[in-house]
């Protein structure tokens, strides 16, 4: 009888841990934090004083080069980052588009952009999140005020410009602190884009933008300090693109080459996309494809494949790609102008976005040269610990920017592979479930003996507390 009362006892042990720890774990789900300061461009930490940013590379990682995907603008990037998908696999290949499948036209200024349709080709990361059990925190980052796959983020601030920074991020600290907490959150800020299109990014004005941003980092990592997430929070802050410096001397003006009756311009520059009328194609790819020497012009089909801009039916028959600071105008009345723009070529320097991290995932102090942007999704993923969806990027080549990693065998019996830091975290539980379970397993064992012992045993009409004694004792 003993034996049978001591392993009910057991049971209720481990019963109990079980839960206990499941709840545990629950609340140390790892957690991701990303935050987008649009339009910042890589090197904009060097030309004035950024304590706040060199704080958080000293302390975390630093990319130098990451190249981010072709065309360089706003939503395309902002999807790639919680997709992995290149343009002509997410399906927003732009900031302007037009469907010819659908007959629907996508534009910034418009309500068509909370139409899932543009957004259903892809699986952004908030989505499976949810769809794996978690919950997520989404602040102004396109898309995520959009129903996709009829899902919305669990939490979400519906756009807003007016709302500062500081409000959106009180918001998201909330949801992460909550009763049943976010573990990934997004953040976006819409400058400094704003003042890089108004000022051009040489403007010595850029220099206070650019200081204003490193303080409101510094009240981010204060506010998660206060918060006491700071220490397990994965911070990943970076950008969508940078910003190039145009001149009103440098622009090109498609009206001195084809007649605007001949096309239809769907985007505008530094990308322009070109939709010839009924039998105007020829007309108008031969009109345009040697007309200025600082804009290359392209067939769909002859797009470079370095660009990943092709397979997609919103990429239209002709593209018009101008050199960095170049402007693509009808005339120079006709169209936008800013001093500042992106959408070029995703190579040029000038494009590339900032990025750095900090929290128990990542190393400190550790520097890497060039990323792909499309990598970052699978290294969300694998932190988050979410199965990621099929994607362009490579957790190989990203991996580096992780604390070593070792396999521990968890409180469940499992093998898991987890960080140093969260071994440091979880470690007193960790060796405590392996010690339970290990009693379990010997639980099971004594049952098992037990049970084929009896059974051998059954003529001779044993008491079970009679066989309690010797079994223990081996
Ligand atoms: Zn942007």
């Amino acid at each position: 009888m003993a034996l049978y009362v001591w392993q009910m006892c057991l049971w209720k042990v481990v019963i109990i841990f079980t839960l206990t720890e499941a709840v545990s774990l629950h609340l140390d789900q790892p957690k991701v934090l990303l935050v987008s300061f649009d339009g910042f461009r890589w090197d904009y930490i060097h030309r004035v004083p950024t304590p706040h940013f060199k704080y958080i590379m000293e302390n975390g990682i630093h990319v130098n080069q990451v190249t981010n995907i072709f065309i360089t603008k706003t939503y395309p990037n902002h999807y790639t980052l919680v997709t992995g998908l290149y343009a002509e696999n997410h399906g927003i290949v732009a900031n302007e588009m037009y469907d010819q499948n659908l007959n629907k036209t996508f534009s910034l200024d418009g309500m068509d952009i909370f139409d899932p349709v543009w957004w259903d080709e892809a699986d952004p990361l908030w989505v499976t999140n949810q769809i794996q059990g978690h919950k997520t925190g989404a602040v102004m980052w396109p898309g995520t005020d959009v129903q996709i796959h009829g899902l919305y983020p669990t939490h979400y601030m519906i756009y807003n410009i007016s709302v500062p920074f500081e409000d959106r991020l009180a918001q998201l600290i909330d949801w992460f602190r909550g009763k049943e907490p976010v573990n990934f959150g997004l953040l976006y800020w819409e400058e400094p884009d704003r003042s890089g299109h108004d000022l051009g990014p040489e403007n010595p004005l850029m220099d206070k933008v650019i200081a204003d941003i490193d303080l409101k980092l510094g009240y981010l990592v204060e506010q998660l300090q206060k918060a006491g997430l700071w220490d397990t929070i994965n911070l990943i802050v970076t950008s969508d693109h940078g910003m190039a410096q145009c001149s009103i001397n440098r622009i090109i003006e498609l009206d001195l080459y084809v007649d605007r009756e001949l096309y239809t311009w769907i985007d505008f520059t530094p990308v322009s996309a070109i939709l010839p009328k009924k039998g105007k194609y020829d007309e108008v790819y031969n009109a345009l494809v040697n007309a200025h020497p600082n804009m290359t012009v392209y067939k769909k089909e002859d797009i470079p494949d370095r660009f990943h801009y092709k397979h997609n039916v919103r990429i239209q028959p002709i593209i018009a790609v101008a050199d960095e600071g170049w402007t693509i105008n009808q005339n120079k009345t006709a169209g936008k102008f800013t001093l500042g723009n992106h959408g070029y070529d995703n190579t040029i320097k000038s494009m590339h976005p900032i990025f750095i991290a900090h929290g128990p995932a990542f190393k400190k102090n550790f520097t890497k040269e060039n990323m792909a942007i499309v990598d970052l999704y699978p290294l969300l993923c694998h932190i988050l610990g979410i199965d990621p969806m099929p994607n362009n990027g490579t957790l190989k080549n990203v991996q580096e920017l992780l604390v070593a990693e070792k396999v521990i065998i968890t409180e469940n019996l499992h093998v898991e592979i987890v960080s140093q830091d969260e071994i440091n975290s979880r470690g007193s539980y960790a060796w405590l479930g392996i010690l339970l379970g290990s009693v379990l397993v010997t639980g099971f064992l004594l049952a098992f003996v037990q049970q084929v012992t009896k059974s051998q045993m059954s003529g001779l009409n044993i008491h079970r507390g009679e066989m309690a004694q010797p079994l223990l004792s081996t």
